[in-house]
């Protein structure tokens, strides 16, 4: 199977209304540009020098989103281009978003990431904390930071009964945090949630955002 294939195939398991996020890390820009002549055009990446190396040698009018663990030192390499960070797991790191993307003449989309999983090693906010978060006088004052919707990573697991009840869960704070905070703003709209081995559960759960790698690219290989 080419790459072509791949993508094609799986575009016709996936929605109009989902977007699909082909993930590239680890993967050469032959290979992405592969997908990219295909028509995709929203890449992601979990490491921000790589994700600096891909957005200077490949096409211009890719979108980045940044779906890693993000530091606060690092910000300032993706700032000036990047679509949309999935991985806010903090007001620290979003006040220091807020202040590259000021730099920058930017606002900066970003989504804030719930820890859903049982396991301890994921990242992530429990509800109280995206509570505070947002309740909080800081958080007003960020006027170049734009909070569009929530990330996930469920369980690694077999189970899908375990995944579909986390991926619910994740809808269920959206709905919540929605209905406090952004009850007359359209703009906050996504639930990015869904990978190779669990996104159509996602998609039937409320998915608006797919992060796909493996289906599209093949195995990963680490050195
Ligand atoms: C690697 C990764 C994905 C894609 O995983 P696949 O199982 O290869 O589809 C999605 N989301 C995040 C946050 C990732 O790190």
């Amino acid at each position: 199977m080419s790459l072509e294939n791949n993508i094609k195939e799986l575009k016709q398991h996936i929605p109009e209304h989902v977007n699909l996020i082909a993930v590239s890390k680890t993967k050469s820009t032959d290979d992405i540009l592969e997908v990219y002549r295909t028509g995709q055009r929203v890449f992601g990446e979990n490491k921000v020098q790589e994700l600096v190396t891909k957005h200077e040698t490949l096409p211009k009018d890719i979108d980045w989103h940044m779906i890693g663990h993000l530091q606060t030192n690092k910000i300032k390499y993706i700032a000036p281009f990047i679509s949309l960070i999935h991985s806010v797991d903090s007001l620290k790191l979003l006040k220091n978003i807020d202040k590259e993307a000021l730099r920058n003449n930017r606002i900066i989309d970003c989504l804030l990431q719930f820890h859903i999983a049982t396991e301890s090693t994921k990242f992530g906010l429990d509800l109280e904390e995206a509570n505070q978060l947002l309740a909080s006088e800081a958080y007003k004052n960020l006027n170049n930071v734009r909070i569009i919707g929530l990330m996930g990573m469920s369980t690694f697991t077999d189970n899908m009964d375990q995944v579909r009840q986390e991926f619910k869960f994740l809808k269920k704070c959206f709905l919540e945090i929605k209905n406090k905070y952004f009850y007359n703003r359209n703009e906050f709209c996504e639930i990015s949630m869904g990978m190779t081995n669990d996104y159509q559960v996602a998609i039937e759960e409320g998915s608006t955002m797919v992060r796909i790698g493996t289906l599209i690219f093949g195995e990963r290989t680490y050195h």
